[in-house]
């Protein structure tokens, strides 16, 4: 399965979306299809931004680790002995499935060597995810001398004054929870299993500089949140089964032909998916057309309860549709006349609030502008 932590940990935050399963599950390149479908995406990193995320990581890993090692003993383990000749086992293996197996040797043999500190860069962890398996690949995972293991995240984002873009640690937050997620299957096929730390350490670039600097990050309510949504996730081959015959997602096809394929899986556009998909401005134009509340955002939407489209709520609000008892039919309907009676002050209304508009007074164009 073509899925990484940051796929994962996308779909984690959209469990409901067939649309973007049935895609990473094939291994589409959702950044080609969208341009494909002529709405580009603006998701994604830069080559510039790889390249020097690349080389930071090379930079926080020199001479076997010592100063990601050092980080790590500052910032999650002071009490532990400093971290001197520490080993770092040799991980190569043919495939992903002979890289999985590779590191769950090496972390069985770090944790029994109780006592000194073993620092795996780049292992190969799988994670069952909807039946399938997806393969991921921490920047590094660190076993302690106490046979404990962290998970290591280097980010390219500065950290100034000791904080970092919020958006972009709580993105890094969820990636990391799918490690721990993923060692955590790791650590339970032995006996005793390891503690795997849920304090993982966020390595970044210290100020303007290229010097690195560490913060721990607490991802319990990340795993949490993560584990509970991907076991929601519809089975990858049950969504293929639904499929129309002959359904391609290649971005070779006529934007017709790829269109109709796009919009035969459900999808759940919401705004967040501007941060975490590259189908987003496709979805969302889609979406808009639909006149889906969901476009509004997830809290509108649940706010609304059954209203699901905007002509929902604008008929609901003028009283030509829905039933008053409704809280949200109740709600629209006061907010209508409390918004028509501020526009029309001069022309007092003579029907209570709870009453369905007539459209008598104010004009029948004073309505929530919900577009
Ligand atoms: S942008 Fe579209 S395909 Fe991607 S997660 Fe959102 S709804 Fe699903």
């Amino acid at each position: 399965m073509a899925l990484d932590a940051r796929a994962l940990a996308a779909l984690a935050a959209n469990p409901g979306c067939k649309r973007r399963a049935i895609l990473d599950g094939a291994g589409v390149d959702k950044a080609a299809l969208a341009g494909a479908l002529g709405s580009p995406s603006a998701f994604g990193q830069s080559q510039f931004a790889l390249t020097r995320g690349n080389a930071f990581e090379a930079k926080v890993k020199a001479d076997g680790g010592a100063e990601l090692l050092r980080l790590v003993h500052e910032r999650l383990d002071p009490a532990a002995p400093p971290p001197v000749d520490a080993s770092a086992p040799e991980l190569a293996a043919i495939g992903p499935e002979g890289r999985t197996a590779r590191t769950a040797l090496a972390l069985r043999e770090a944790t029994a060597a109780t006592g000194g500190w073993t620092l795996l860069d780049h292992p190969m962890l799988a994670l069952d995810v909807a039946g399938s398996a997806a393969f991921l690949e921490p920047d590094a995972v660190v076993v302690h001398p106490d046979g404990s293991w962290t998970v290591v995240e280097i980010k390219s984002f500065p950290m100034l004054d000791g904080s970092a873009d919020p958006a972009k640690v709580g993105a890094a937050a969820r990636q990391a929870a799918v490690y721990v997620l993923a060692l955590e299957e790791v650590a339970a096929r032995l006996d005793p299993p390891p503690r795997v730390r849920h304090r993982v350490l966020l390595v970044c670039p210290k100020d303007f500089s290229n010097l690195p600097t560490a913060s721990a990050v607490d991802v319990r309510k990340q795993r949490a949140v993560t584990s509970r949504q991907l076991s929601r996730l519809t089975r990858v081959q049950d969504i293929a089964d639904a499929l129309p015959d002959g359904v391609c997602f290649s971005p070779e096809l006529p934007v017709e032909q790829l269109t109709a394929a796009v919009e035969s899986v459900a999808a759940t556009y919401a705004p967040d998916c501007l941060a975490a998909c590259e189908l987003a401005f496709h979805c969302r134009d889609r979406s808009r057309a639909a006149g889906a509340v969901t476009s509004l955002g997830r809290s509108v939407r649940a706010e609304l309860g059954a209203l699901t489209t905007v002509d929902d709520v604008l008929a609901a609000a003028r009283g030509e549709a829905g039933d008053p008892r409704d809280p949200a039919v109740a709600a629209l309907r006061r907010a209508a006349w409390l918004r028509a009676e501020a526009l029309d002050a001069a022309a007092p209304r003579a029907e209570s609030p709870d009453a369905p508009w007539t459209g008598r007074t104010p004009a029948a164009g004073a309505v929530p502008a919900c577009r």
